[in-house]
Parts: C-alpha cells; sequence; structure tokens
C-alpha cells in the first residue's frame, strides 16, 4: 500500500425519512438511534477505511430530503463521487421518487454524462416485515437506469450497509477519474470538500 490516500465525497440522498441520517451513523458510528432529530440542509461525517489495498478517508453527507430544504442541499452535490439513491422498502412512493433525485443530482452536480457517473441504489428498512418495494422491481429500476449496484439495507440492525458502502468506493475506483482523488495523507484538507463548488479534494 503507498503512503497515499484516497479522499472520497458520497452523497446520500432520497425522501424525507427513508434512513440516510441513519445508514450514515449507523456506517460510522455503528449505532442505531430512533430519535435523530430532522436533518436541515446537509451533515456531513468522515470515516477512515481501506477498500482493496487503498485507504480512502470516505466524507458522507447526508442531506435533508424535504422539498423545502432543496435549495439549501442542492449547492452541496458538486464535487460527490458517488450518489447513494436511497429510499425505504416500505415506501413504495419513496421509489417511485428515484427518478427525480437521480435527475436532481445530475442538474445541480452539473454530471455531464450520467451513465458513467457512479450511483448506488439503497433499499433500507429491511428489518420491517411489511415491504411495499420488491427487490425484482427494484434490481429491474437499477438495470433499467444504468445498471447500478442494488443493495437492501437495514440501519436498525446494520444488514449490508457496511457493504453499501464500501461497494461506492469500489464504484469510484473503476471511474476513469480516480487519479484526481489521490491525496498525500499528510496534507489532506478536508475543508475544501465541504466547499460547495470545489469538484474534488
Ligand atoms: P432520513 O430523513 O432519510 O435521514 O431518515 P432518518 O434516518 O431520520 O430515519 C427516519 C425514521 O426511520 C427514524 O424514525 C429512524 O429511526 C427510522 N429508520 C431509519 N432506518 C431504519 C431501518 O433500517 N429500520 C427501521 N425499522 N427504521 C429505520
Amino acid at each position: 500500500m503507498s503512503g497515499a490516500a484516497l479522499c472520497l465525497k458520497v452523497i446520500l440522498l432520497g425522501d424525507g425519512g427513508v434512513g440516510k441520517s441513519s445508514l450514515m451513523n449507523r456506517y460510522v458510528t455503528n449505532k442505531f438511534d430512533s430519535h435523530l432529530f430532522h436533518t436541515i440542509g446537509v451533515e456531513f461525517l468522515n470515516k477512515e477505511l481501506e477498500v482493496d489495498g487503498h485507504r480512502v478517508t470516505l466524507q458522507i453527507w447526508d442531506t435533508a430530503g424535504q422539498e423545502r430544504f432543496r435549495s439549501l442541499r442542492t449547492p452541496f452535490y458538486r464535487g460527490s463521487d458517488c450518489c447513494l439513491l436511497t429510499f425505504s422498502l416500505d415506501d413504495g412512493q419513496s421509489f417511485q421518487n428515484l427518478a427525480n433525485w437521480k435527475k436532481e443530482f445530475t442538474y445541480y452536480a452539473d454530471i455531464k454524462d450520467p451513465d458513467s457517473f457512479p450511483f448506488v441504489v439503497l433499499g433500507n428498512k429491511l428489518d420491517i416485515p411489511e415491504r411495499q418495494v420488491s427487490g425484482e422491481d427494484a434490481r429491474k429500476w437499477c438495470r433499467e437506469n444504468g445498471g447500478h449496484p442494488y443493495f437492501e439495507t437495514s440501519a436498525r440492525d446494520a444488514t449490508n450497509v457496511a457493504s453499501a458502502f464500501e461497494e461506492a468506493v469500489r464504484q469510484i475506483l473503476a471511474s476513469d477519474d480516480r487519479d484526481n482523488h489521490l491525496i498525500n495523507t499528510n496534507t489532506v484538507d478536508l475543508q475544501r470538500k465541504s466547499q460547495p463548488q470545489d469538484s474534488c479534494c
């Protein structure tokens, strides 16, 4: 392994209440709190990990899904290296809205070629027995909308949460511009990532 590390920004998008904050918290702190405060605008947490021999600092951005927060969240889409499109398996409407979320992200992040941008789709709340969205339908949507990887997760019991974030890193590593993310670990400046207009650390 080299002395360099990768600084990657991933962003969670999806309707309010699907579990974006809970997924981020489960992954970074390994805790689940059923009384989390609503996200207002955006928040981020960092997580250090190693994927396929690469040291990675993952900056995970959580966004407020409610329509009234649109103008607060969209400036932070730019510079994202991967977008985690999230819905809740017990909420069919949140699944229907995935296309809108992808469109909003692509527009505000100024993605020139959405077909080659890394998206990962998460169907959360797998622990709830009453499903409104089947795995078959979700996989079909992913196939027909760019061949995105699909994970069924539970922030409550941690099922597949780490695998989903690791897959996001793999998708980025497999994408064309991975060299843009190489940084020297001694000089990593995460503040740069938090600037709305910044493209990369
Ligand atoms: P966000 O608005 O998308 O960030 O959603 P939150 O993370 O705030 O979660 C909304 C609600 O769903 C909260 O009451 C969470 O406790 C609950 N929740 C989140 N993830 C899960 C999950 O995997 N399983 C279950 N049963 N509840 C969840």
